[in-house]
Formats: structure tokens, C-alpha cells, sequence
């Protein structure tokens, strides 16, 4: 059972006690406010059946769920009450981000 495994603090390690309310679940939802093709007047002024070979090209071989991967990312981590603190005021930076 997932609820089973021990659960560690993503910054410091300290291992954390399920129900006893000692830590936080921080999920953080992120996703590139555009697609991940950009096309570039660049791109359009060059031979555009060519770069459209290339562009499909490098996409073959990526998966659907690793061209999801590029532009949406979902985590979920624990933290403990004192790194909480310290992370929750800068949670994008800072001493000793994530
Ligand atoms: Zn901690």
C-alpha cells in the first residue's frame, strides 16, 4: 500500500510520520503557457516543406506521454513543517530551494 511507504521530507530527508499532522503535501501543477513547436519567421523563410520534414522527424520517436512531459509537468512531494515554512515564502528560489 502506497500509504505504507515511508515518506521523506524533499528537502532535508527527514523521514515523516503519516497522521500525526508533522508535514505538508505541496502538489504543483505546471504547464509552458505555449506549445512546445515554435515556429519562427526563420523557420518560414527557409524551404518549408524541408523544415516541416525536420519538425515531424524530430518528433517521431517522442511518445505521446513525453511530448505531455514537455509541456505539463504535475509534482507532489512532502515537505516538513519547518522546511514548509522556509519553502512556502519562496517557493520558486532561494537559500536552499527545491
Ligand atoms: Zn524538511
Amino acid at each position: 500500500m502506497e500509504s505504507e511507504l515511508p515518506v521523506f521530507c524533499e528537502r532535508c530527508s527527514t523521514e515523516l510520520t503519516p497522521g500525526r499532522g508533522d508535514f505538508y503535501v505541496v502538489k504543483v501543477e505546471a504547464y509552458a503557457e505555449a506549445g512546445p513547436v515554435v515556429i519562427t519567421e526563420e523557420d518560414l523563410a527557409g524551404d518549408q516543406e524541408k523544415k516541416m520534414g525536420e519538425i515531424l522527424e524530430s518528433m517521431e520517436g517522442i511518445s505521446a506521454q513525453e511530448a505531455m512531459d514537455a509541456v505539463h509537468r504535475r509534482l507532489h512531494f512532502h515537505l516538513c513543517r519547518s522546511c514548509y515554512r522556509a519553502w512556502i515564502e519562496k517557493p520558486a528560489g532561494g537559500d536552499g530551494g527545491l
